[in-house]
């Protein structure tokens, strides 16, 4: 086709690890945002920079909740997007015939990461603070190093050290940077009503095994109210904790039911693959008053290709059942995660050719598992028809305190990002 030598998976690994320094720099300054469900933007403006002196187009745009809230997928919120925006870089390939692969078997790819991370917990409880990143034997720390920052450093070096050896990638690739997917997962779901898709989509969330299936899940607010009284004349008041607390005990035996069905995806690497979190709760006024309000949050996990509907259905009939033996109102609002189960297929061309290019480039053979939480990749899967998987940096304490996430992990994750993008969309030279 040409005489141009095109570099190896050995000398694009070269390059990446030449890069490390830089990956670590980059993650300690996007690690120190403290983005915040609501306070994404330095993050996003950080990304935008760094895109745009990777010389790729930057399109950063506002959810447009209008556009999206009928869509397949969309979790309703209580919260305003104004001023919330996801950041895509934009690489367009050269229309050149020189190129490592002929042109119909250069597929374009999309590398996606949430820029959101969760609340700290208690600051007090951290080695430091979370939000000041540092380095301790081999391990970045702080609130988002390993959910999922590192995952994003790890694409933008991939592309970079691309660059550094004088090639650009043979087709589209798009670098996505997104709000919200740790409660609705409304940002990714906004790229893709913006019409940005790929011939697969690849999320390098905490995971270092390549992901088969994850777990669907829905987010209620439960209210249960009492009748106030003072403790002497308790009999005739109603205990709305205590009501709250018999509805919890119901809802486990739900989870218990629903995790006596076992299903392929997970049942072999987990025993209990569906959990409810309660995660928050508060109710009452004062020590000595019966307290007349109740209110909890619950997070319910279910399998792929169980119907939301029937979950919200089975969910809601256990909750009034519960709250009408005891005699108490109960309202429930399904806000936040209404997220469907999705299988990532194994034996698909993206999947099988992730795995390839992990074997070559790290020598050893790729773990295919699946996960007990959601992620992104379910919008790209379900409902427009990309292959989608996560594979990322290996992380600890994620959602935790002392949240940390292994630099050896991160390095080994850029490799295998890397030779990817040469394998998947074929290089050519940078003009
Ligand atoms: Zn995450």
């Amino acid at each position: 086709m040409n005489n141009i030598n095109y570099p190896t998976h050995e000398k694009i690994i070269e390059v990446v690890d030449k890069l490390q320094n830089e990956a670590i720099e980059k993650l300690k300054q996007l690690v120190s945002f403290d983005s915040l469900l609501g306070n994404e933007k330095d993050a996003q403006m950080y990304i935008d920079e760094v895109f745009k002196s990777l010389d790729l187009k930057v399109d950063r745009f506002e959810i447009d909740l209008e556009q999206i809230k009928n869509l397949p997928g969309f979790s309703p919120v209580n919260w305003s997007y104004e001023g919330k925006e996801n950041v895509i870089g934009i690489h367009e390939p050269q229309p050149s015939e020189h190129a490592s692969k002929p042109k119909d078997q250069r597929k374009s790819l999309i590398f996606n990461g949430h820029i959101d991370v969760v609340p700290t917990g208690r600051d007090s409880l951290w080695s430091q603070n979370p939000f000041s990143p540092y380095v301790k034997d081999g391990r970045l720390y702080g609130r988002g190093s390993g959910d999922m920052k590192a995952g994003i450093i790890a694409f933008i070096i991939a592309y970079k050290a691309i660059r550094e050896l004088g090639f650009a990638p043979a087709a589209k690739v798009l670098l996505q940077t997104v709000v919200e997917e740790e409660c609705t997962g409304n940002g990714t779901l906004a790229c893709l009503a913006r019409g940005y898709k790929a011939d697969a989509a690849i999320i390098p969330e905490p995971f270092p095994e390549i992901i088969t299936a994850q777990v669907g899940l829905v987010w209620c607010k439960v209210n249960v109210r009492g009748r106030p009284a003072h403790v002497l004349e308790m009999t005739s008041g109603i205990n709305a904790i205590d009501g709250a607390m018999f509805i919890v005990g119901e809802l486990r035996k739900l989870e218990e039911k629903w995790n006596q069905t076992k299903h392929d995806g997970f049942s072999s690497k987990f025993p209990h693959p569906l959990n409810f979190n309660l995660g928050m709760i508060n109710g009452g006024e004062w020590t000595s008053s019966v307290p007349c309000e109740c209110n909890f949050d619950l997070r319910a996990g279910f399998y792929p290709g169980v119907d939301l509907k029937y979950v919200r259905e089975q969910l809601t009939a256990t909750i009034e059942g519960a709250a009408k033996e005891k005699g108490l109102p109960v309202t429930i609002e399904w806000n936040g995660f209404q997220a469907e189960g999705c299988l990532h297929d194994k034996e698909g061309e993206m999947m099988k050719q992730l795995g390839e290019t992990y074997k070559s480039a790290l020598k050893r053979d790729a773990v295919y598992s699946p996960v007990l939480c959601t992620t992104d990749s379910r919008f790209f899967e379900l409902y427009y028809g990309v292959p989608a998987t996560c594979f990322g940096p290996e992380s600890k304490y994620i959602h935790g305190i002392d949240e940390s996430v292994s630099l050896e992990s991160l390095r080994d994750v850029t490799r295998v990002l890397a030779c990817f993008i040469s394998d998947w969309c074929g290089l050519q030279p940078l003009h």
